[in-house]
């Protein structure tokens, strides 16, 4: 079956995107769905900032490659090994395959499945390649591919959602959600009381923002260098707000805090946030990170500090999540009015226009831009 989708040839074209056009609208085909797999007509994808890195190049992946990975649709057709789905169920697709058999999978940790990483990083799903055009193939991004018309996915990159559910809003589930409110509730685990401070209030952060609101954090800080997306957070239950370009920016949020936050988190994907996010963090505390940096950064650390302080700092790798167990607690949580996650889209564009969307992105006054299909 031929479809329409957004495909990248080439990594490191330069912005504006409105004139490189590093994604261009073309056919491609697609194999039937074969054992685990599932044919999905995408209805709502995402913009996420995990997108440009491939798009810059910070992220090396196979080429040619159809990105986009925080989506939902409907399914289409399902591959023999596929028995608890039917066409037209509705889905959000997760960007962390699991298989389901290696220990990681085993020990409930589907985000650290070894071979849906290396899955990942070649472009392949689980089973292989099934994107092409003339003959030639084309990859699949995270084992998801959604800026197209439809998507074949592996079963276990999937979670099946009631249909009352808006695609729009499903598809927020899938990476923003997951990713910012596991880092609070499951990698963290922010207790009631707790402070807490955010760096970085893209999707992911501002879902931290609502995970730590949820948890009964008693003080939230907000950090970002845009003054607009400050205002944002307060609006959305920070209780403070200080500018990360600030030279007092750590000085101010101790003093806020009484000697800094219990959890710290860098939701920037940039050492300057990480440091930043370490230095807010109180003695005993925890740093936890969900940014995905250039592979070549490091980040250095006072080793001293971290034993006499006791501090602690964690990765958190979409959220720690185990998707069909905490996704619908997530939505349960949003229709109860507790995760507004609604208000973190900015708008709607359609697929030709995604290159102008990616330009939106990186100017970091948006939060969430949904291509529908
Ligand atoms: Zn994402
Ligand atoms: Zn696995």
């Amino acid at each position: 079956m031929k479809f329409k989708a957004a495909v990248i040839r080439e990594m490191g074209l330069a912005q504006p995107y409105a004139q490189s056009k590093p994604l261009k609208i073309e056919e491609v085909e697609v194999a039937p769905p074969a054992g685990r797999e599932v044919l999905v007509r995408v209805r709502a994808a995402s913009l996420c900032h995990s997108d440009p890195s491939t798009i810059n190049g910070n992220r090396p992946r196979p080429m040619p490659m159809i990105l986009g990975h925080e989506a939902a649709g409907g399914v289409v057709e399902c591959g023999p090994g596929v028995n608890d789905l039917k066409a037209g169920d509705h889905v959000v697709m997760v960007f962390a395959p699991s298989c389901g058999e290696c220990i990681a999978c085993k020990e409930g940790h589907p985000g650290r499945c070894e071979p849906g990483q290396m899955a990942n990083g070649a472009g392949t799903l689980l089973g292989g390649v099934r994107l092409s055009q003339n003959g030639a193939p084309v990859y699949h991004h995270v084992g998801v591919s959604a800026f197209a018309e439809y998507a074949v996915v592996n079963r276990g990159s999937l979670v099946k959602i009631d249909n009352q559910l808006p695609l729009d809003q499903a598809a927020l589930f899938g990476c923003a959600v997951l990713t910012g409110v596991g880092a609070a509730l499951n990698t963290a685990r922010v207790f009631p009381g707790a402070r807490v401070a955010v760096v970085g209030l893209g999707g992911v952060g501002l879902n931290a923002l609502f995970g730590a609101q949820v948890a009964g954090a008693s003080q939230i800080i907000a950090l970002d260098v845009h003054d607009d997306k400050l205002e944002l957070a307060k609006k959305l239950g920070a209780t403070d707000a200080v500018n990360a370009k600030d030279a007092d920016a750590v000085a101010k949020v101790k003093a806020l805090t009484s000697g800094g936050v219990d959890f710290g988190f860098e939701m920037a994907g940039s050492v300057q946030a990480m440091e930043l996010a370490y230095r807010v963090t109180r003695r005993g505390g925890t740093t936890v990170t969900a940014g995905l940096p250039h592979p070549d950064a490091r980040w250095a650390l006072q080793h001293v500090n971290l034993t006499a302080e006791e501090r602690t700092v964690k990765g958190s790798y979409v959220g720690s999540c185990v998707p069909p167990r905490d996704m619908p607690r997530y939505i349960d949580l949003y229709r109860k009015g507790k995760l507004p996650v609604d208000k973190l889209m900015s708008s709607h564009l359609p697929l030709e226009q995604i290159n102008e969307g990616f330009d939106n992105l990186a100017s970091g006054h948006t939060v969430r831009q949904i291509i529908t299909l």
